[in-house]
């Protein structure tokens, strides 16, 4: 007889386990079956929709149309005008922070913060490899190298006891820094990812930086307005970074912003973003490379008026995902991430996530959706899988890799609340 060991099994071996090919619990799960369940309880969703619906669209009030002449009127559309400071003023607002310093795009914006977090050349930067291209392109701008580290199924975004495990295996104190002793460049920041807008765990993230000294710059793109603890996303760390891109839940048709407390951070990416120009009536004096990286006016004119939508934006957001949880309730091969424990998310955008056992109808299913005039897209390819990044130093990546498999993003406008029956 085999008794089974008693000892309890180490982390290590459990990660090792998830790495391990994944049994089959369910050998009946049909693709083609379970696709066109999908796409039936969609179009039970929105049985009165009127031809395709997009994944996220933008959408524009009188009062946009009415800000967006003002500016145009004004002729001031360029950097820096009044509609510049509105927005960064209500943006400073809305997000429960001291200071926002609006950038021309939210790449940007996460350059800028990582910069004057003092992320240096050479250096490196932890952040999860299931994120968009630009949270690694922007470490990447600094010359500094991405460092990519694994998440957790519940909230998407980094896990932290993973992430300390991780960090105990590679790296060393050294004079109060930490250094990755395997490539000997020093960690100057961790970068947790809101991804989709869901609050990473923000508490246990913050305490595992804090304990090996490194800095925390959050990338909130996807989470404007989304909550931890009654906390907004982008004012937990030492800076925070958004978008206001077209696909976000507000836009600005290209925008992004720097958010902090620490006043001397927040002048620091003002000046650098505008040319490192010292401030005088005339004289052209510059005493930094700087970027020219300020949100135009007429872009911040569109941002005041959005701003002024958010909150009824993400209560008819969640008043959509909150269908789709209902809609897919009690299935047994898939079910919509919910906001994580202690958190209000905005959902931005709704996230079907297939069990382990039925990953392999991923594809037939996003097929299915758009068939059926449903846009819908698998996750982005993690960063360690693309050429660019495939030589970045990493952790054990399993939840990435599974989760990275199993997920498809649905319709998440949320204008899509009214076509609730
Ligand atoms: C959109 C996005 C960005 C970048 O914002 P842009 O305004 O498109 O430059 C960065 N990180 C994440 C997670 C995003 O979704």
């Amino acid at each position: 007889m085999v008794s089974e060991p008693e000892q309890p099994v180490s982390l290590q071996d459990e990660r090792l386990q998830l790495m391990m090919p994944r049994i089959e619990l369910n050998a009946q799960v049909n693709a083609e079956q379970l696709a066109s369940e999908v796409a039936d309880i969609l179009e039970g969703l929105f049985p009165a929709r009127d031809g395709a619906i997009a994944l996220h669209e933008p959408e524009f009030s009188e009062r946009a149309e009415a800000t967006v002449l003002e500016c145009i009127r004004s002729t001031f559309v360029s950097s820096v005008g009044a509609f510049v400071s509105e927005f960064e003023v209500r943006l400073a607002e809305q997000c429960d922070v001291a200071h926002a310093v609006a950038m021309v795009n939210g790449t940007a914006a996460l350059e800028v913060a990582l910069r004057v977090a003092g992320v240096e050349a050479n250096t490196e930067v932890l952040l999860p490899s299931l994120t968009f291209v630009a949270t690694p392109n922007a470490v990447s701008h600094l010359n500094a190298v991405p460092h990519f580290v694994d998440i957790n199924e519940e909230t998407l975004g980094i896990d932290s006891a993973a992430l300390r495990q991780h960090l105990n295996q590679v790296g060393e104190s050294k004079a109060g820094q930490f250094f990755n002793r395997e490539t000997g460049r020093l960690i100057s920041a961790i970068v947790p990812v809101h991804v989709f807008g869901h609050p990473v765990a923000m508490d246990e993230l913050i305490e595992v930086a804090d304990s090996f000294g490194i800095a925390v710059i959050e990338d909130a793109a996807e989470a404007l307005g989304s909550q931890y603890k009654g906390r907004q996303c982008a004012a937990m760390g030492l800076l925070g970074a958004m978008s206001f891109n077209g696909n976000k839940i507000i836009t600005t048709g290209g925008g992004g912003a720097v958010l902090t407390n620490n006043a001397d951070l927040a002048d620091m990416a003002r000046h650098l973003s505008t040319t490192a120009k010292r401030p005088h009536p005339w004289a052209f004096e510059h005493d930094r490379v700087g970027y020219n990286y300020r949100m135009p006016n007429i872009n911040a004119a569109l941002g005041v008026s959005q701003l002024q939508e958010l909150s009824d934006r993400i209560a008819r957001k969640r008043v959509l995902a909150m269908a789709y949880i209902d809609g897919f309730a009690g299935h047994p091969d898939l079910r919509i991430v919910r906001e994580p424990e202690h958190t209000v998310s905005n959902y931005w955008l709704n996230t079907l996530l297939l069990e382990p056992h039925a990953a392999a109808s991923r594809d037939v299913i996003v097929q299915a959706l758009n068939d059926a005039g449903f846009m819908a897209r698998p996750v982005w390819e993690p960063m360690h899988t693309l050429d660019i990044y495939a030589d970045a130093p990493r952790a054990l990546l399993p939840n990435t890799e599974s989760l990275a498999e199993r997920i498809i993003n649905l319709p998440s406008s949320a204008k899509l609340a009214e076509l609730l029956p």
